[in-house]
């Protein structure tokens, strides 16, 4: 048996052991999924150790939890366990400790479905993750503002298009809260920058007054943070926390419509509060606040206090810009015709123009075929018939239940009757292979589950899809609907 003295020791000989495995082609994994890992109490059996994201533990969940389980039993026994402690995504540090119990059975055990174990109190002792919240009478705690140094203003390429966003965005980066454009809210279709832009306000805020704090968050995880909040008792630490940013970013909005509610509230004080001490607020939403319907009226007015501009479609000089910008960034070259081709041929949004970019690259790399105007046409011609529209978890709950002569809003039941958990776990199986949404949301759409819900459900759709004729004809099936 291993002494348990030393938390520190024993994730050590861990990461040896993981390294070990990983071997020298993964070294990359292992820097970039196990060395950012802090381990902070060995109890029990029990290691904890703390990861920066919500992302980052789905992402060790899903990719390397055999291996973490193997590791864990070969140092601490056949008890031991692993503890995480998330940090999560906006410095609301000390989040609840997922326990993850290792299956006593050899072997995948997908029956075994992942517990979460509330965080055990009396567990703080002063190497946990402190919550910022809990600390009374700090005022500025130190706010990760979660923006990507990437997205930034210098990078982002001025046309008809954007002109009147992106000047109005840099007004606000100069005098945040002060101008008449509070709240600034960014609209327009998927893929023309609003995410780039408003993170690109963040960045050239900061820039300019590193003093505030700006945070951005996507509306989803406001949401998330709300509901966690709500169920650990914590409401008034989260609007709190939320009233002293100076600069705050919400990306996505719309996600709220038609669900929510508690959170719209929420978020309507921090608004007033906000806006009542000059703090500046910026929104991006893919509607504008007249068709954003769904959302609060009280909520939508606010949002027209401001200043609304919009994002369009780049015309074909803003096009072949952002192309050589993209490639100028990459350091690639790139014949003109082709970059032309490229940007007649794709209209629609940067979000495909980069995207038919990159896919030439990789062609030609992989070919190792030059990029000449006969690969962009044979490539872009396909890119062009495959762009679908994005899936929503709506739409794949939609056509499962269809599917099976069931009312949509059966999912959202608490019945335990077995087509209906059956349903569900389709859709929380399609909804985590065909969107890029988080274990957490799915769950969270999919009648209110938690990610190791949706984590089990992937994994007994997978299993059954392989051990049960009828069962994998179904998800033959409905794969097919999608693809209509
Ligand atoms: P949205 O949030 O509106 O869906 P994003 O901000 O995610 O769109 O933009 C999609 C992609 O296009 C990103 O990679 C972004 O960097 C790029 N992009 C969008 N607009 C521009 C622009 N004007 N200049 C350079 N890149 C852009
Ligand atoms: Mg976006």
């Amino acid at each position: 048996m291993k002494i348990e003295s030393d938390y520190q020791k024993v994730w050590a000989s861990c990461l040896e052991i993981i390294k070990d495995n990983l071997g020298k082609e993964n070294e990359n994994q292992f820097k970039t999924w196990f060395e950012p890992i802090v381990p902070v109490e060995l109890r029990d059996s029990i290691l904890t150790i703390q990861v920066p994201s919500q992302f980052f533990y789905e992402w060790l969940e899903t990719n390397f939890m055999e291996l973490l389980k193997r590791t864990i039993r070969e140092i601490l026994g056949p008890q031991g366990m692993l503890k995480y402690s998330i940090l999560v995504d906006t410095s609301i540090v000390g989040k609840p400790v997922t326990v993850r119990i290792p299956s006593t059975g050899g072997g995948q055990n997908t029956q075994n479905a992942p517990r979460d174990v509330p965080f055990p109190t009396g567990v703080g002792s002063s190497r946990v993750p402190i919550n910022p919240f809990a600390l009374p009478g700090i005022k500025k705690v130190k706010v990760y503002s979660q923006l990507r140094d990437t997205y930034s203003l210098d990078n982002f390429v001025e046309g008809e298009c954007n002109r009147l966003a992106r000047s109005a965005g840099f007004a606000v980066a100069e005098r945040p809260g002060t101008t008449a454009y509070n709240p600034l809210l960014l609209h327009g279709g998927v893929g023309l920058g609003k995410t780039h832009l408003a993170n690109a306000i963040g960045l050239k805020t900061k820039e300019f007054h590193p003093e505030k704090t700006v945070l951005y968050v996507t509306s989803e995880q406001f949401m998330q943070q709300y509901a966690e909040a709500g169920r650990n008792n914590t409401i008034n630490d989260f609007v709190h926390y939320y009233e002293m940013i100076d600069v705050l970013i919400v990306d996505d909005i719309q996600f709220w419509a038609h669900k929510a509610a508690k959170t719209q509230e929420a978020f309507f004080h921090i608004f007033n509060h906000l806006h009542q001490r000059n703090n500046q607020i910026i929104i991006t939403s893919d509607k504008s606040p007249s068709e954003l319907v769904g959302l609060e009226p009280r909520l939508i007015s606010r949002l027209k206090w401001g200043l609304s501009a919009d994002l369009q479609a780049p015309d074909v000089e803003t096009r072949i810009a952002i192309l050589k910008q993209k490639l100028h960034n990459d350091g690639i070259e790139m014949p003109y015709d082709v970059i032309e081709y490229i940007a007649y041929s794709i209209n629609t949004n940067v979000r495909e123009l980069e995207g038919a970019l990159v896919s030439l690259m990789a062609q030609s790399s992989l070919n190792r075929k030059q990029i000449t105007l006969d690969l962009a046409k044979q490539m872009i011609d396909k890119f062009v018939k495959n762009s679908e529209r994005d899936i929503t978890i709506d739409y794949i709950q939609k056509i499962v239940c269809d599917y099976f002569s069931l009312p949509v809003d059966s999912i959202q039941s608490r019945t335990r009757k077995r087509e209906i958990v059956q349903a569900r776990q389709l859709a929380m199986y399609f909804a985590k292979k065909l969107t890029k949404s988080s274990l957490a949301t799915i769950g969270m759409q999919c009648g209110n589950k938690d990610h190791a819900t949706v984590l089990h459900a992937c994994k007994t759709v997978a299993n059954l899809a392989e051990t049960d004729k009828t069962f994998r004809y179904y998800v033959e099936e409905i794969e097919k609907r999608f693809k209509d």
